[in-house]
């Protein structure tokens, strides 16, 4: 077989990475999100309109290089090429859930002066130019045939994981808009959304259903976690292709009840992983400067010009200031970890916010829930 059949072999075998699946929420290199998240973050960055040019002649060039000897001047092109395809790749909140900079450390190895030189040699070995003493080398050289096959790779990787991120980004808006128009927000009527999706013969036309978009290929394999004592089995799946990872997010997340809903009022989507009729996101509308759960309560908002509000101008703040240092100081006296005391905070950030949004849970709840000693023993679960 030569180099180009074993690079396409290499693109369906080759696991790419791994996440692990734990109760509704998934890990990629070591941070947590809930299953489904990746619809949100191809719908916040619109990810159906990437500029495919940069990707379709990084895979055109990979392919030339395919075609013909190796060649020192074209491999450091397609290094280069690689990785300004990487950059660009970057800039979409998708893919910043990889280690991009550990991505890029894994691929310069394999275009590392010494690698070439052993590249070169493998080439002059391949045209018979270049005997050896079939023990000497031998290893060495077959090894470096491997990694040539690897960095020849990744340029169809990266140009199919572009398309593929394409598709995904556009299922999702399509079953997105079901959702939104059949009002769909119980895990039954999701059910029957995308249900109503894989039917819809539109739908089918664009998307292929028929060819199963949702039937994805990967390696499962048990893994025995340990937190305080307690161990857990869970899911760790290695994935050939983005797609694959992608699609299985997407109806996973379906089936936590997990969904994106499009704001009435600025029309951006957002991630509920709650059954909640939530309608209106809790961003900060930018047109306005409060969140658009506030203007659904006060319609007032929108008919004068205010001024962005800081933090400190809330009627909340001082409880949230008040909590805040309490817990720095705790943290400073070694009363509570790193860990616990990031937790409360976090808490007293999501109750201020959530005060700042909805008053009735300001007025009956937010008192209640930032009580010091019920933040700590919140932050200590789990
Ligand atoms: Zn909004």
């Amino acid at each position: 077989m030569d180099l180009k059949d074993n690079v396409l072999k290499k693109l369906n075998t080759t696991n790419l990475f791994s996440v692990t699946y734990r109760k509704d929420k998934f890990a990629l290199s070591d941070k947590e999100y809930p299953i489904g998240y990746t619809s949100y973050l191809v719908m916040d960055t619109d990810s159906r309109f990437i500029d495919e040019n940069i990707f379709e002649d990084l895979r055109i060039f990979t392919e030339e290089l395919l075609n013909k000897d190796f060649n020192r001047t074209d491999f450091l092109d397609y290094h280069s090429k690689i990785i300004s395809a990487i950059d660009v790749l970057s800039q979409y909140e998708v893919f910043k859930i990889f280690d991009i900079k550990k991505c890029k450390e894994e691929i310069n190895k394999l275009f590392a002066e010494e690698k070439i030189k052993l590249y070169e040699e493998y080439n002059r070995f391949k045209k018979n130019e270049y005997r050896i003493k079939i023990s000497e080398k031998l290893d060495e050289l077959i090894k470096a045939s491997v990694d040539l096959e690897t960095a020849f790779s990744i340029g169809f990787c990266i140009s199919s994981a572009v398309k593929e991120v394409e598709y995904y980004s556009s299922v999702v808006f399509q079953i997105t808009n079901k959702i939104v128009k059949n009002n769909a927000r119980t895990k039954t009527e999701l059910a029957e959304a995308f249900s109503d999706f894989i039917n819809d013969p539109y739908m089918n036309f664009i998307f292929e259903v028929n060819s199963h978009p949702f039937g994805t290929r990967a390696t499962i394999i048990p893994v025995v976690e340990s937190e305080n004592g307690t161990s857990k089995i869970y899911r760790k799946v290695y994935y050939n292709n983005l797609k694959d990872f992608l699609m299985t997010d997407l109806f996973e997340g379906y089936i936590h009840g997990h969904y994106l809903w499009r704001c009435d009022i600025c029309d951006r989507y957002f991630f509920m992983t709650t059954a909640r009729n939530q309608l209106y996101c809790s961003t900060v509308n930018k047109k306005y400067g409060v969140p658009c759960s506030y203007i659904a309560k006060h319609p007032e908002v929108t008919k004068r010009k205010m001024k962005k509000q800081r933090k400190s101008d809330s009627p909340y703040y001082v409880l949230w200031k008040n909590r805040y240092d309490s817990i720095r100081k705790n943290k400073s006296l070694g009363k509570y970890s790193a860990n616990v005391s990031a937790k409360a905070k976090e808490l007293i950030d999501y109750y201020f916010n959530l005060a700042n949004v909805d008053f009735d849970y300001a007025e009956k709840q937010y008192e209640k829930d930032m009580e010091l000693s019920k933040i700590y023993e919140e932050a200590m679960k789990d």
